[in-house]
């Protein structure tokens, strides 16, 4: 082994060889910063003289399996133009690191190809060790993410435990990369995004958001004269949940045995587009079954399907007039959850019709929430809720087929 050996096969640029030792399957090498390189680590003046020394072990990149670990002589140095006396600082790993910054990228790569338990076991580290690198990694890239270019965002919320805690989520429509996470739902939220998203300067053309007030509330005073988006997505999804309600209504009503059963039978079906139903199930056959059982049921049914033409019109003017027509048909209908539902269309009429000069959609969302809930499912979700947010918002470049 030799001062070149640790050049060219560990990276290790001036440092010199001082002598190897292998201890329980490891191999340990002794190197030390080469003298004639040292300089003052504040001022860079190279009058320094030694003063003692103290020891750093680093884990550094491994050869095939073998851990290998450098035992670094770090000199205290006296500067005699500072007057004091300095510690040498590493530039090969970060202060208070165990790793040097090669093994670092090490991991990292690997992070790409597996979970975090599998690199932590392949290199024989600990979890919280991979998960550290990682974490400082997405912090440094993602913590403060560019504004500027936004054109078109996205706001939703996420569960992350069922009821317990939700987390607001703000999307570059273009990119798909999640651009903010905050704490909470609603306009306190988001609170700490107006201010990064003024600092930036960006000019935001439109939002997308649910129809939710706190939303609402929340663009039209922080981005005011920008454009309101309520897409295809959210709106549906509304409906979808109305739609629900009555047949759930319905199902307490019912007396009879057999008809329940067509009721809970349909409870997806219900909610699908008519091209997706299923012919192998004839699940045209159970649709047509629990329409005829009730008659506020398939009202409601064939109102959700009508509601989707909102987005297919040929231009604004058409559009406004299909929806005035549905929300008189849906405030006469007599049928409490549509009738409110006309009227939350009715409030909200402004920002679908808007959707024809900015056709934007959440749908690019959905994936990502898809991606996230695999993210959940990883344990580590809830218990380091920092890193669970920066992973959110590196989420876009994730490949979550194969990693954790
Ligand atoms: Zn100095």
């Amino acid at each position: 082994m030799s001062t070149s050996f640790v050049y060219h096969a560990l990276g290790l640029q001036g440092y010199e060889y001082v002598h190897q030792k292998f201890e329980g399957g490891s191999v340990i090498f002794r190197v030390r910063p080469k003298w004639r390189l040292l300089r003052c680590p504040a001022c860079k003046s190279k009058q320094v003289t030694r003063r003692g020394l103290y020891f750093r072990k680093l884990r550094s990149l491994p050869i095939g399996r073998k851990p290998i670990w450098l035992l670094i002589e770090v000199p205290r140095v006296w500067c005699s133009d500072c007057k004091c006396l300095r510690r040498i600082s590493l530039d090969i790993a970060e202060p208070r690191r165990s790793y040097t910054r090669a093994f670092a990228r090490h991991v990292l790569e690997l992070t790409k190809l597996m979970t975090l338990k599998d690199v932590a076991m392949f290199l024989g580290i600990g979890w919280d060790c991979v998960k550290d690198i990682l974490k400082r990694n997405l912090a440094r890239r993602f913590a403060r993410p560019a504004l500027r270019q936004v054109r078109y965002l996205s706001i939703d919320e996420i569960s992350v435990r069922k009821g317990h805690r939700y987390l607001t989520l703000v999307m570059d429509l273009d990119s798909g990369a999640v651009l903010f996470v905050g704490d909470g739902k609603g306009a306190k939220a988001l609170e700490p995004f107006w201010a990064m998203l003024r600092r930036s300067r960006a000019r935001v053309q439109a939002v997308a958001t649910d129809m939710s007030a706190a939303y609402i509330g929340a663009v039209l005073e922080n981005l005011p004269g920008i454009p309101l988006v309520f897409d295809h997505f959210h709106v549906v999804k509304l409906m979808n949940e109305a739609l629900t309600q009555v047949r759930r209504g319905l199902h307490h009503e019912l007396e009879d045995v057999l008809g329940k059963k067509v009721l809970k039978g349909s409870r997806w079906i219900l909610l699908k587009n008519p091209e997706n139903l299923s012919a192998e199930h004839d699940e045209a056959a159970m649709l047509q079954e629990a329409l005829k059982l009730n008659e506020p049921l398939s009202t409601a049914y064939y109102m959700k399907e009508d509601l989707r033409q909102f987005w297919n019109q040929p231009d604004k003017e058409t559009a406004r007039a299909v929806i005035d027509s549905w929300i008189e048909r849906a405030q006469s209908s007599g049928i409490g959850h549509l009738v409110r539902m006309g009227n939350t269309i009715a409030g909200c009429k402004f920002g679908i019709l808007n959707w024809y000069d900015h056709p934007i959609s959440s749908g690019r969302m959905e994936g990502t929430n898809n991606k996230i809930k695999v993210l959940k499912r990883m344990a580590y979700g809830y218990r380091d809720m920092d890193f669970f947010k920066l992973r959110i918002l590196a989420i876009h470049e994730a490949k979550y087929s194969l990693t954790g």
